[in-house]
């Protein structure tokens, strides 16, 4: 599926409502970093050389002249033999070529006695040395987070270009289905399923646009896939499968969607379809609400993932180790809902007892989905497997700091 996704263009947007997206044009420094010599300390602003003979045996008594503080007055040029009252963040008088610590020194009225030596550039932050002027800060495909978007605001670069987010319209089909808060008469269920690819759409950055489910009729279904089609990329929800009331590949074909594939060997999944409306990608994802969640994690995040504009859209597996021996029926990949705790040196995978593909309360908790290769039948306790983490991510019930301290 990954070829029928490519990023859609670019946008300029405000910095402040950059978070999650992904840089489509490379980002230059504008200025040096910091942009003049600073204070790395509180303390006293010396010539290296006029208290290079400083000890607590031998302190030096220099005169003190000035002060600089961030933010205040810019002080005037430091007379040799002189000192000048610095603050963290306060730029450097002229002449000043170092910084003695406010704790190696006594104050004496209008004198200051250094019990340090203190050698040039010590305790200084050079103009440029965090960043250089035209700097390369961040490149196209590089993801705005927190310390991205610290990055550009200390740059003073308001406004940064990115991939344009996708819209992706999720249609939903079954005669069962109804609305959150709708009344549910007998035989009918709630679309759960729109609610969660809502939420997964939004995690990954793209737009979800929620079409009213269409039911089981060719003509409703057609109508409703012809109005999804107005997004970039179209999923369909239920209806894949072969039963007498599965329309979908056939409404595919009756509106001009091209079939690509059907089927894969995955479990759960299996009946997940991919088509292509001039060149616009279909994907039909299975009802069954685990395998719906399932087939778009492993299946089409990666795919939106790059159309996002993300040049790594693979999720890395890590390794974990199952804590109990599993069998299973070998023939598709097995994605298992499991919980990963950290313990010692290992990563452990607890599969959750119920791994059928209806069952939402399965997912409650899970911070782990399993690959189980397709030609295992029996895997032991302790045994290696690769595990992709999902949601919340590792955590114990020992903090990191308690461990280490
Ligand atoms: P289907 O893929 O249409 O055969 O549906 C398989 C199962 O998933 C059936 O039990 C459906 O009722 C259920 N299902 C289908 N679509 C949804 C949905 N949007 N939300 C929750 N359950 C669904
Ligand atoms: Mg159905």
């Amino acid at each position: 599926m990954l070829p029928a996704f490519a990023p859609l263009g670019e946008e300029e947007v405000r910095l402040t409502e950059s978070s999650g997206r992904y840089v489509s044009r490379d980002v230059v420094a504008r200025f040096d970093s910091p942009p003049f010599d600073n204070s790395a300390m509180d303390g006293y602003a010396v010539r290296a050389a006029d208290v290079s003979a400083a000890s607590p045996d031998t302190p030096v008594r220099l005169p003190l002249r000035g002060e600089s503080r961030a933010g205040g007055a810019l002080p005037g040029p430091l007379k040799p033999g002189t000192v000048c009252r610095i603050f963290t963040g306060a730029p450097m008088p002229l002449g000043a070529d170092a910084v003695v610590i406010q704790e190696d020194t006594d104050r004496d009225d209008d004198e200051v006695v250094i019990r340090e030596a203190s050698p040039e550039g010590k305790h200084v932050r050079a103009q440029g040395t965090d960043v250089s002027s035209s700097a390369l800060l961040l490149r196209v495909g590089d993801r705005m987070w927190p310390g991205e978007i610290g990055l550009l605001a200390s740059q003073n670069i308001d406004r940064v270009h990115v991939f344009r987010r996708p819209k992706v319209a999720l249609l939903s089909t079954g005669d069962e289905l109804r609305a959150l808060g709708d009344e549910l008469d007998p035989g009918a269920i709630v679309n759960s399923n729109v609610y969660v690819l809502t939420e997964m759409l939004r995690t990954l950055g793209a737009i979800p646009i929620a079409l009213p489910a269409a039911r089981d009729t060719l003509p409703e279904i057609e109508a409703a896939l012809r109005k999804a089609l107005e997004a970039d990329v179209v999923i369909t929800m239920g209806g894949v499968s072969v039963g007498a009331y599965d329309f979908v590949q056939e409404a595919f074909k009756n509106v001009g969607i091209e079939p690509g594939f059907w089927k894969v060997r995955i479990k759960p999944g299996k009946p997940l379809a991919f088509a292509q409306y001039e060149g616009k990608p279909v994907i039909g994802v299975p009802g069954n609400p685990i395998s719906a969640m399932i087939t778009f994690e492993v299946l089409v995040a990666p795919c939106l993932r790059k159309m996002l504009g993300d040049p790594q859209p693979h999720p890395q597996p890590v390794v974990a180790r199952l804590r109990n021996a599993y069998r299973r029926r070998p023939g598709r990949v097995e994605i298992a809902r499991a919980v990963a705790t950290r313990e010692g040196e290992d990563v452990i995978v607890e599969l959750h007892d119920r791994q059928g593909s209806g069952s939402l309360p399965s997912f409650v908790g899970v911070n782990a989905l399993v690959i189980l290769p397709a030609d295992k039948a029996e895997l032991a306790a302790g045994e290696k497997v690769e595990v992709l983490l999902w949601g919340p991510g590792l955590s114990g019930a020992t903090s990191v700091f308690e461990r280490l301290s």
